[in-house]
């Protein structure tokens, strides 16, 4: 087996790039993956949340990108603003050592400033299925060009309501292109509508017993609805997150537990659609740099987001499927590290956990309050990509 990216078919200067960032070992979906794509094989990669998929279609493009010709090559589609920035983050880092371009095109930004960069030669777009049909529509964006294709999310992004848009983009695209479709859930109805854009693909999925994370330890919290908000307080308490994150069922369930939580005394915010794009790029950013220890959220912060030191997630309305269960209990746990996540249900609730329990294969233990932590202090300081310095700075800073 593989033990490093130049096995793969990674260039050497790639390589050095990924160790400076504390990457050398690539994961299970990367092992398989990249080989493929590489090779020019249309691909639909499934396999648990936080195992690496943005970096099994990222490298292999950046090996494909031609940096000497001015127009956009590759298109990678995501959900949310905030993912389409995340990935670009990502990507950047490597493509500018490379002489590669990057834009994100999404809503709620200044338009002209991404019609400017677009007319400086982007090789790599990354968006939202909805600023990307607007540029398509002012004629300021060209995808005729483009031959490698990645739909992050995929099973989101062929759902109702992004569908139209998404083929539409497809079909602007290269009749030459190579189609990546990624995600962590993958209904076989959603598979069969994929397959029709896509060329013989190679089907990977990666192996496991449980389609969650055997990192994320899963508990159910019965707790009638008047009493839900104390309840979620003396589970911070107990549980003392470096990082949390609430999910909540609509905005203004979000907007109301978010000021009673700052009410309390925590260091909360909230991320929903209703926020400017600035103010959902500060929540964020302050997330990510610990200023905010809880983030309460809808089903925005769902899906692909990647936030170092998220040790707790809390579902304070339980999700309604499966698979958004998947997701949001999946943004902790990530790159290896253990998190924990609770689901707090009124008891009328009851069958929405058996149909998840079904849905993962697991039995979620009902959780007594016991004032045991789970994650103990050497957990949470535990080495990630970086090394763990930013992690590590950062936590001790909270704990000063
Ligand atoms: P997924 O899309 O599967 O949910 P991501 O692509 O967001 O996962 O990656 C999760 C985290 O793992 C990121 O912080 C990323 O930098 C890190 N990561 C990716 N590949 C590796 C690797 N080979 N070794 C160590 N960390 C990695
Ligand atoms: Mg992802």
């Amino acid at each position: 087996m593989a033990t490093d990216f130049s096995a793969l078919g990674i260039r050497r200067e790639i390589n050095d790039i990924l160790r400076e960032n504390g990457i050398t070992k690539p994961t299970a979906i990367q092992v398989q993956a990249i080989p493929m794509i590489l090779a020019g094989r249309d691909v639909v990669g499934q396999s648990q949340t936080g195992t690496g998929k943005t970096l099994a279609f990222v490298l292999p493009m950046l090996e494909k990108i031609d940096s000497t010709k001015t127009h956009v090559q590759a298109l990678i589609i995501t959900p949310t603003r905030e993912l389409a920035l995340q990935i670009t983050n990502e990507v950047t880092k490597l493509a500018d050592k490379l002489g590669i371009n990057v834009l994100s095109v999404y809503g709620g930004q200044d338009v002209d400033r991404q019609i400017k960069k677009l007319r400086g030669g982007t090789q790599i777009a990354i968006g939202t299925p909805g600023r990307l049909m607007d540029h398509l529509r002012r004629k300021t964006i060209y995808l005729s060009g483009v031959t490698k294709l990645v739909l992050d999310e995929a099973d989101q992004m062929l759902h109702l309501g992004f569908l139209d848009d998404v083929e539409e983009l497809v079909r602007q695209t290269s009749p030459k292109r190579q189609t990546m479709l990624f995600s962590a859930t993958m209904p076989s109805k959603i598979r069969g509508l994929a397959t029709r854009y896509m060329r013989n693909p190679a089907d990977i999925r990666v192996q496991t017993q449980n389609v969650t994370l055997d990192e994320i330890k899963q508990v159910i919290v019965e707790i009638p609805e008047s009493e839900k908000l104390d309840k979620l307080c003396s589970l911070m308490e107990e549980y003392r997150p470096y990082l949390a994150i609430v999910f909540c069922h609509t905005k203004k369930r979000a907007v109301s537990v978010t000021s009673a939580l700052i009410q309390q005394g925590y260091d909360a915010d909230e991320l929903h659609g209703d926020l400017s794009q600035p103010q959902r790029e500060q929540v964020m950013r302050r997330f990510r740099d610990a200023k905010i220890q809880i983030l309460v959220a809808t089903d925005i912060a769902a899906r692909g987001l990647d936030v170092e030191g998220v040790t707790h997630v809390f579902n304070y309305d339980i999700p309604r499927d499966v698979d958004s269960y998947i997701h949001r209990i999946g943004r902790t746990g990530r790159a290896g590290e253990t998190g924990m996540a609770i689901t707090l249900i009124d008891p009328h609730e009851e069958p929405y956990v058996r149909m998840i329990e079904a849905g993962v294969s697991v039995s979620i233990e009902k959780h007594k309050v016991s004032g045991q932590r789970f994650l103990t202090k050497d957990k949470r300081t535990v080495s990630r990509t970086d090394g763990g310095q930013f992690f590590k700075k950062t936590f001790e800073k909270k704990e000063e």
